[in-house]
């Protein structure tokens, strides 16, 4: 086995991923997060198949499932005014057998994480940073971490998302970089008909496109895509909202109704980044949005970062030489991960330019998605 011991800084799904891929075979994980106590916040997340794969890999499928809702006929699209422009069906990335898309809220997919690593043995210690670390000469590398503690480990895995403070100290140069798109969010009510959806505006200065997912039986996830700038407009965050979804009908009049002052919103601009390989300096490792973070137009975020996660696990843990391994890790990884890239910029691309000549987003989506089927 080429790392036995293994410390993973970050505790989102990149990091609890890696951390139950590797307990799974046997490789001792201790897991830091920044984060004091894992708090239940966050809004939902679309799950394409390729990433219910993953998970069915980690052995928390069932559980997914059982917190989530399945958008088995996919989605329909709409003019902003409430017609149906036409349905949208999800390739199933993940086979046959999986649903090809499911809605689930961040909260009750980070407890299930938490809880398979937790099971796995993995120590899981919080309000930590890593503040410094030494590639050592024996093939090891040794952290500190903000409460003192210096201890060496075969591997360390940086999976602190795209705001890695790491990721410069390891010489790598590429930095996140805006994507022109804001992005507000929320979780709402549904009423059983609304089945998914996305909706285009025919012109003004609202959003540039209003789409939700279910995540049970009576909410749903809201996201308004809109410019990158919140304007100093005096609304209420609730009222901004509303603002912007004013020109959507149908389906989302009632989404615009169910928004009111006690609303969980959240506003941020979008940023992107892709570091090409190596992602590691001697045993320091860079995974997930640490080093590939896209606008979420095709909803492959933590799908890439959770197979990476998978594919990692599966490539280091075999006896080997680590640095080959790694190679072997990369050619699996970047050119999947880049598809994802270059197809999620040209569509935020075309969000930014409404109207370009040629835009043809459902082409885009639909090859970048189809591309994925094959497992990792
Ligand atoms: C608006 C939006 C919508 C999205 N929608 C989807 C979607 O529908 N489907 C999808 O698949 N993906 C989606 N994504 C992408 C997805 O959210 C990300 O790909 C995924 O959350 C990244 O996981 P991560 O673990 O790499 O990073 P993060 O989620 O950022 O986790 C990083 C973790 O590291 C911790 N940390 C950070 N710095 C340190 C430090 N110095 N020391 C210790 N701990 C640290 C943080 O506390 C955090 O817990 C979306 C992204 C955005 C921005």
């Amino acid at each position: 086995m080429s790392v036995r011991n293994v410390l993973v800084v970050g505790g989102g799904f990149t990091g609890l991923t890696a951390a139950i891929a590797l307990a799974q075979r046997d490789v001792k994980v201790t897991l830091v997060d920044k984060a004091p106590a894992w708090a239940r916040v966050g809004h939902g997340l679309t799950i394409q198949g390729n990433a219910l794969r993953a998970f069915r890999e980690l052995g928390i499928l069932d559980e997914v499932l059982a917190k989530s809702h399945p958008e088995d006929d996919g989605i329909t699209l709409f003019f902003a005014d409430g017609r149906v422009m036409a349905p949208m069906h999800t390739p199933r990335t993940g086979g046959d057998d999986l649903p090809p898309t499911i809605g689930a809220l961040r909260p009750d997919l980070h407890e299930i994480l938490v809880a398979k690593a937790e099971s796995l043995g993995v120590e899981i210690r919080l309000g930590l940073e890593m503040t410094s670390f030494e590639n050592n000469e024996d093939a090891t590398a040794t952290s500190v971490l903000s409460d003192g503690t210096t201890e060496t480990w075969d591997l360390i895995i940086v999976a602190e998302g795209i705001k890695s403070p790491t990721r410069p100290k390891l010489g790598i140069t590429a930095d996140r970089a805006p994507s022109g798109l804001g992005i507000w969010r929320a979780v709402t009510s549904r009423t059983p008909e609304m089945k998914g959806g996305m909706a285009f505006p025919f012109t003004g200065d609202g959003a540039l496109k209003v789409g939700y997912t279910p995540v049970s039986e009576d909410q749903c996830y809201i996201f308004v895509l809109c410019r990158p700038e919140r304007p100093d407009n005096g609304l209420p965050d609730w009222q901004e909202v509303k603002r912007l979804m004013a020109d959507f009908h149908g389906e989302f009049d009632y989404l615009r109704e169910s928004i009111d002052e006690s609303t969980f919103l959240n506003f941020q601009q979008i940023e992107w980044i892709f570091v090409d390989a190596p992602w590691h300096r001697g045993r320091v490792l860079l995974l997930g949005e640490a080093v590939h973070a896209v606008p979420p137009l095709i909803a492959q975020g933590a799908a890439m970062c959770i197979e990476d996660a998978v594919v990692l696990a599966e490539t280091i843990t075999p006896a080997g030489d680590l640095e080959q391994q790694l190679a072997g890790f990369y050619a699996r990884r970047i050119p999947r991960i880049k598809g994802v890239v270059d197809a999620s910029l040209q569509l935020a691309e075309w969000e930014t330019h409404p109207g370009t000549p040629g835009a043809d987003p459902g082409r885009v989506m639909g090859q970048a998605l189809a591309a994925l089927v094959p497992a990792p």
